[in-house]
């Protein structure tokens, strides 16, 4: 099963992601985290990706492809994986398209994630993720059972530097004008599976569910 969750910062896609991949038993693939990993780490991608991720713009195209082009030839992606917040552009679009034909292995479903403009901020401002094992809370719609530190492995909580809200409505804008787009372009592909991303945890992953297996 190969899924590309595709929908704005907020919409749910990293929580969906982490359901799919117990269900399925294949790999979330996420950008996002890989860079984020990068910058904790210091190295010499986290330092590249450091000063956009903080603005909220788009890291180059031949930095996230390069990474994607290594991860989804590994050995846990042989049956599947589920690629989350990538692509993110036309040009990320069109070059997995061209690794995926190289590797003759096809997509299985995009799944656009539709949630409103003023929920994505909500969700946003009040997100915190655990340092150690990624697993997402909210402060008002899922908080943790003690403050500051996660119900799986006591790690600590943080909430992310480009989760405030300069930097929210400049990823919004960047997602309108790069990331919208693919909607028809995967929509011509005729892979493009739309659902409402609003409401609870497990009611999404029920739609999410009805529409992978449809
Ligand atoms: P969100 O979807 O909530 O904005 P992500 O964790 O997916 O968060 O991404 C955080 C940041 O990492 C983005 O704002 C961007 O700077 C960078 N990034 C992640 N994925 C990509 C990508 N495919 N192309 C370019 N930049 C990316
Ligand atoms: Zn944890």
């Amino acid at each position: 099963m190969r899924l590309i969750l595709l929908g704005p910062p907020g919409a749910g896609k990293g929580t969906q992601a982490k359901l799919l991949m117990k269900k399925y038993n294949i790999p979330q693939i996420s950008t996002g985290d890989i860079l984020r990993r990068a910058v904790q780490d210091d190295n010499d991608l986290g330092r590249k990706a450091k000063t956009s991720m903080d603005a909220g713009s788009l890291v180059p195209d031949e930095t996230v492809i390069g990474l994607i082009r290594e991860r989804i030839r590994e050995a846990d992606c042989a049956r599947g994986f589920i690629l989350d917040g990538f692509p993110r552009t036309e040009v990320q679009a069109e070059k997995l398209d061209e690794m995926l034909r190289e590797l003759e292995l096809t997509i299985d479903a995009v799944l656009d994630f539709s949630v409103d403009a003023e929920e994505l901020v909500l969700r946003l401002t009040g997100r915190r993720t655990c340092r150690e094992c990624g697993a997402m809370f909210h402060v008002d719609g899922r908080p943790p059972k003690r403050s500051g530190v996660c119900d799986h492995c006591d790690g600590a909580l943080y909430q992310r530097p480009d989760d405030n809200q300069a930097t929210i409505t400049k990823r919004m804008e960047v997602y309108e004008k790069e990331t919208a787009p693919l909607k028809k372009y995967y929509s011509q592909q005729g892979n493009l599976k739309t659902l409402e991303g609003a409401g609870d945890t497990e009611q999404i992953f029920s739609r999410v569910c009805q529409l992978v297996s449809s």
